[in-house]
């Protein structure tokens, strides 16, 4: 298979999985941690499951500290797991190092943050590239081969004319001519999944468009299951056709991307939208400034002593008592297929018997701030 071509499969198919994903870090323990029988750890990512198609964004959205980034580097398999499964076409994998790791990465590609410190400073855009493509056998044959092989992915990112950047070092170029030198090294090895972690929240905002645009580009052309990890919801709603909402480690929201960023159906993903800059709501033009503002109040729980119960309920202006003590399981928002909400407002039991007179009904379908921003600039990119 080359870069330009995709081996033919069903539009859709789940391509990488995860299966109740778990990561707890260990927390190094003090003296008095040692008549503890169970020791501390931070639960950094519990019970997460996601499905990557073919030809299909996955956004994962979250405040920092959600785990999603430690999603993704389970995901690459850099770190290993604590439960739950990963699945490559299906097939269980748990690699680390050697040759099985290799073989992995070749499938499933990783996007830094940050394109500068993803770039070795002492090397040329040709060594970062030229690296990538030997080590995943996709050099061509002989020099011309090479050469050939350069060019093609330096176009396929629009660093155009090529030779114009080959010979370049990461400090000669742009943030995000340095994001594209980064993304043409992950198409080096011709993978099936890109694993984009906040991909463009280091760029200055009037190119992250193109990045994103590029990514979407690319998703087309050679059919690539991206996940998209940011803290930016309504990026989500502008590139993602899916978007999953964590917080505190956990889902707490999932769905077509339309769906959750208009119709937010749990207290924390209406928090994160509401959280946007919006100069109406902020002068009070939109008449709901100071009730944003009194919503989910406070901080994010500590991970390493999780809240039970649902882990929003310290912040929740919904919270009931059922909230404190019993984890909500996904359940369905009867407003659009496959829309999920772990929240027990979804649970008619429970609303019947607990629902507090100040509890939230489900929000109106609005556009989310920045959307108008995103679409605006989109037109522009696109001129
Ligand atoms: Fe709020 Fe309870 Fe829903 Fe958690 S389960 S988001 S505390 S209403």
């Amino acid at each position: 298979m080359t870069l330009t071509e995709s081996a033919p499969a069903p539009a859709d198919e789940v391509v990488l999985e995860a299966v109740g994903l778990t990561k707890h870090f260990p927390v190094r323990r003090r003296l008095r941690d040692l008549l503890s029988r169970t020791p501390a750890v931070v639960h950094a990512v519990d019970d997460v499951s996601i499905a990557l198609r073919r030809g299909r964004v996955t956004a994962l959205v979250g405040e920092s500290g959600s785990g999603k980034s430690t999603v993704a580097r389970l995901l690459a398999q850099l770190y290993p797991r604590t439960a739950g499964d990963i699945r490559l076409h299906g097939r269980s994998t748990r690699v680390r190092g050697g040759h099985r790791f290799r073989a992995y990465v070749r499938r499933v590609q990783l996007i830094l943050q940050d394109p500068f410190a993803s770039l070795n400073p002492v090397h040329t855009v040709r060594y970062h590239l030229t690296r990538s493509l030997r080590i995943h056998g996709n050099a061509g044959t002989g020099p011309d081969g090479l050469e050939k092989a350069l060019a093609g992915l330096l176009t396929r990112v629009a660093l155009t004319p090529p030779e114009r950047y080959l010979d370049a070092f990461p400090h000669e170029l742009s943030g995000g001519q340095r994001q594209r030198v980064a993304i043409a090294r992950a198409l080096g090895a011709d993978p099936e999944v890109l694993l984009a972690d906040e991909p463009v929240s280091m760029l200055d905002v009037s190119i992250r468009l193109g990045v994103l645009n590029l990514l979407q580009d690319l998703k087309d052309r050679l059919d690539l299951a991206i996940l998209y990890i940011t803290h930016d919801i309504a990026s989500a709603r502008y590139f993602a056709d899916e978007t999953i909402v964590m917080y505190a480690g956990r889902m707490v929201e999932g769905g077509d991307s339309e769906t959750v960023t208009q119709r937010p159906a749990h207290p924390y993903t209406r928090l994160l939208i509401e959280s946007a800059p919006d100069p109406e709501r902020i002068t009070g033009a939109g008449g709901d400034g100071a009730a944003a503002g009194e919503r989910g109040h406070g901080e994010p729980p500590s991970l390493i002593r999780p809240p039970a119960g649902c882990r929003f309920h310290p912040r929740c202006p919904a919270a009931m008592p059922r909230c404190a003590t019993d984890l909500p399981p996904p359940m369905p928002v009867d407003d659009a297929p496959g829309h999920w909400a772990a929240c027990w407002l979804y649970d008619a039991d429970t609303v019947a018997t607990e629902k507090p007179a100040n509890a939230e009904k489900p929000a109106k379908a609005e556009k989310p701030a920045n959307t108008e921003h995103a679409e605006q600039a989109g037109t522009e990119a696109g001129r």
